[in-house]
């Protein structure tokens, strides 16, 4: 019997492609090949937290928090905004506990985007931002990130290319420091000239501050929302995943000023309801943790950062210093595959590592000899991707 299936599958959601970054993941699996793809620790959360959340669960708190956080972890997103960034920020009308930085983003997108609105984008950017974009109707405007000369400088973007993505239709930037996948930290004189821009053309930012504390080489984050002139203009988004190593909590937050707090409330309501009542309880104790937490961290990704960017020039690749987050990225010219997706199928199947092909960062075709590679790893398991790297030859 024939039977007719109509197209099920609607505009949106035919518009953009399945995660690469997580198909890359179940690619690696299949392949028993070391998960330098997805930016997920492979070591242990810290035990507090685990004990926290294992002793929320036992008092019960296991239902529905209040939609937009509990209490308790927005007053110690207050406090430690307070402290490290000096921003009084109101718990009341100014936080949105969500799932995670990726509900944060969407959830921003959705409340301050009409169809049509325009969103600048730096490219290469974190693929979710494209998805995000399709999804809110807004039109992405991508501004190249250019990569230094020399693999050990900085990513750096051109002001008037900036300027000139910027119109009338501009709704927002998107913000990504320090950056996915370049390893970017921006600076202050560059925050200025984005400052200038947004209130020039009375447009938002949307801040993604996800790795704040994963810093190398001396360099500081300044949260954008700190530059004079942008509290009031910025959603500011941030979340446990990679500060407590808890990529499965799915614990994020905006920080907004209140009238577009009481929008994003509203979309995440309808979206989520809420994050998980027990990880905010055990999210208030990571809070808590003290300045010596946030040190040892940095000081861990550093000795892995090292480890990696050795093993990878030490393989031939052109690998970029980032300065933050936890990638690395790479430019595979010098193998003479075909482009980038070709690169990392061989990576994963016959060297046994996987990675990113860069495309999946770029909406142009800039990423095509482009692989990022993750170093949220154990010194075990990046020794023996370098151990593995070492049987990769140009074609
Ligand atoms: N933002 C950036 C820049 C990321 O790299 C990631 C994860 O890789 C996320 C957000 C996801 O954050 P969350 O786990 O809080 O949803």
């Amino acid at each position: 019997m024939s039977t007719r299936i109509k197209n099920r599958i609607s505009a949106k959601a035919a518009l953009f492609t399945e995660s690469v970054i997580r198909e890359m993941t179940r690619e690696a699996l299949r392949h028993n090949a070391i998960n330098l793809a997805q930016g997920f620790p492979d070591f242990a959360a810290p035990e507090e937290l685990k004990l926290a959340a294992q002793e929320a669960i036992a008092a019960d708190i296991n239902q529905y928090a209040i939609t937009w956080g509990s209490r308790e972890l927005r007053a110690g997103i207050a406090a430690k905004s307070a402290e490290w960034q000096g921003r009084t920020i109101d718990p009341e009308s100014e936080i949105t506990v969500c799932c995670g930085a990726t509900e944060a983003m969407i959830a921003s997108l959705l409340a301050t985007v009409n169809p049509g609105d325009e969103v600048i984008v730096f490219e290469p950017f974190y693929e979710n931002y494209g998805a995000d974009a399709i999804l809110s109707g807004a039109t992405p405007r991508y501004v190249s990130l250019h990569p230094p000369e020399d693999p050990d400088g900085e990513w750096y973007f051109d002001a008037a290319e900036l300027r000139a993505a910027f119109n009338e239709r501009t709704r927002a930037i998107i913000l990504n420091t320090p950056n996915n996948p370049t390893g970017k930290v921006f600076t202050r004189e560059e925050l200025e000239v984005i400052r200038d821009l947004c209130v020039e053309f009375d447009a938002l930012a949307i801040t993604d501050e996800i790795y704040e504390h994963i810093l190398y080489d001396g360099v500081q984050h300044i949260s954008p929302a700190t530059i004079e002139g942008m509290a009031e203009r910025t959603i500011t988004i941030n979340g446990m995943s990679k500060t407590y190593s808890v990529t499965g909590w799915r614990v994020g937050w905006t920080i907004a000023p209140p009238d577009l707090t009481a929008a994003i409330r509203k979309v995440h309501d309808f979206l989520t309801v809420g994050a998980a009542a027990p990880l905010q309880a055990a999210g208030a104790v990571a809070l808590r943790l003290p300045n010596s937490y946030y040190e040892h961290l940095s000081k861990d990704y550093l000795k892995r950062r090292d480890q990696l960017l050795t093993a990878l020039r030490a393989a031939g690749l052109i690998a970029y210093r980032p300065r933050g987050a936890y990638y690395i990225m790479t430019n595979i010219a010098g193998f003479n595959f075909r482009d980038d997706v070709e690169f990392v199928r061989h990576l994963i199947a016959d060297i046994g590592v996987a990675a990113v092909p860069g495309s999946s960062f770029y909406n142009s075709s800039l990423g095509s000899q482009q692989v990022r590679f993750a170093f949220c790893k154990r010194a075990e398991t990046l020794a023996a991707a370098g151990e593995r790297l070492h049987r990769l030859v140009a074609r």
